[in-house]
């Protein structure tokens, strides 16, 4: 049997990896600036993370929903803890569009309607609700189409409000990226996310945070809508949630209730993810990754505008998004192959750093040379 061919892909055999890096089949390492798509928050292999999954293998790897998992009330107080959210509620499953899925369901069970607010260049996920709400016409089939889903313009205040008005008692939730990543690491400013929020109160809607990509630290805050000050009713994760391990939440605010049974998952919460999510909350904690990412992130950003050939650099913490001239779309070519280092790709002259949030400033170092070398010379 062949794959089904789903990705483009290079021909390098990730063989191991240890903390920011990689090593390929042929012993050749590499610095990892992409964190497997901002999966990797703790470092690959971290020794706390493998001890505690390793430790739960041995006891026991799964069991089913029907009985009560401890690991998952635990979960549920640690996050809430570093979240600042420990009033809302944890639902456990898999991965990011799993979690929006679920999450668009709850907005529309809650609310008893069907139409969702979404916004251009949103990546939300490619199962059924996620990609409908999806600004990426290539990932869409037939079944995914709907009327109910609404794209307006990011940070278009006024087209948001006229929605609003017009057809305000039919929107179920608006859901947006803090930071939109993979339509190119574009940061939604505070006053735009404040306007949704009190929007939402107006017309009893729900506001679903995608914090898939920006969220668990990476923006220097928990949530990268912390930065506006505003509370989301639904946040969704998954990425950095597991360092690997495939773990996907969403946390709920209190108001909002299910019908038994809405919500489900055979994998969900089971007691590896629970070990693995865990062991990430604690070294997040233990070496203070949320500030790292927010001090490193910067040193970033302020090194990258100086450089020559840069257009635009967009970000908060450890996610970046690098603008060049369209012309120099070969620069990620040349990091990977040349000078050993992952990146990953926004638009083909948009280079997005996605970085474990562990991330130190000597690795950092090795990257802004490579670049500024290539750069210099472009
Ligand atoms: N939301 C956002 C913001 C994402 O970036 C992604 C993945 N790129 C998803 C949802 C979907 O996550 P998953 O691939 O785990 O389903």
């Amino acid at each position: 049997m062949k794959l089904f061919d789903v990705y483009p892909v290079n021909d390098i055999i990730i063989d191991k990896g240890q903390g920011s890096y990689v090593w390929d089949d042929k012993g050749q390492k590499y610095l990892d600036m992409y964190g497997g798509h901002a999966v990797i928050s703790i470092g690959h292999t971290q020794p706390n993370y493998v001890k505690r999954l390793e430790e739960q293998l041995h006891k026991v790897g799964f069991y089913s929903n029907s009985v009560r998992i401890p690991l998952q009330v635990e979960l549920a107080a640690k996050l809430g803890k570093v979240s600042g959210k420990e009033d809302y509620q944890l639902f456990l499953c898999n991965s990011g569009a799993e979690a929006n899925e679920n999450a668009l369901k709850l907005a529309s069970f809650h609310t008893g309607r069907k139409k969702v607010i979404a916004f251009r260049k949103s990546f939300h996920g490619r199962t059924s609700l996620a990609v409908a709400v999806t600004d990426n016409p290539k990932i869409v089939a037939p079944i995914n189409q709907t009327d109910h889903v609404i794209f307006l313009p990011w940070e278009d205040q006024a087209a948001l409000e006229k929605t609003f008005a017009e057809q305000g008692q039919d929107i179920a939730a608006v859901i947006i990226e803090g930071i939109q990543g993979v339509g190119g690491i574009n940061v939604a400013s505070e006053s735009f996310l404040q306007k949704i929020r009190s929007l939402c109160n107006t017309y009893k809607s729900v506001y679903i945070a995608d914090a898939v990509q920006c969220g668990y630290g990476r923006s220097g805050k928990f949530f990268s809508h912390d930065y506006a000050g505003v509370n989301a009713d639904i946040y969704t994760m998954a990425k950095g949630m597991g360092n690997g391990f495939p773990v996907g939440g969403i946390i709920i605010a209190p108001h909002i209730q299910s019908s038994y049974g809405m919500l489900g998952t055979t994998f969900g919460g089971n007691h590896l993810a629970c070990a693995a999510a865990l062991a990430v909350l604690e070294v997040i904690a233990q070496e203070q990754l949320i500030q790292n990412a927010l001090q490193v992130g910067q040193y970033i950003i302020d090194q990258v505008v100086t450089f020559p050939n840069v257009k635009e650099v967009r970000g908060r913490g450890l996610m970046i998004g690098i603008e060049l001239p369209e012309s120099l779309a070969h620069v990620r070519k040349e990091l990977l192959f040349t000078h050993k280092i992952f990146t990953g790709e926004a638009k083909p002259n948009v280079i997005r750093l996605l970085p474990s949030l562990a991330l130190r400033k000597e690795d950092a170092d090795i990257f802004l040379q490579a670049l500024h070398a290539i750069l210099k010379n472009s």
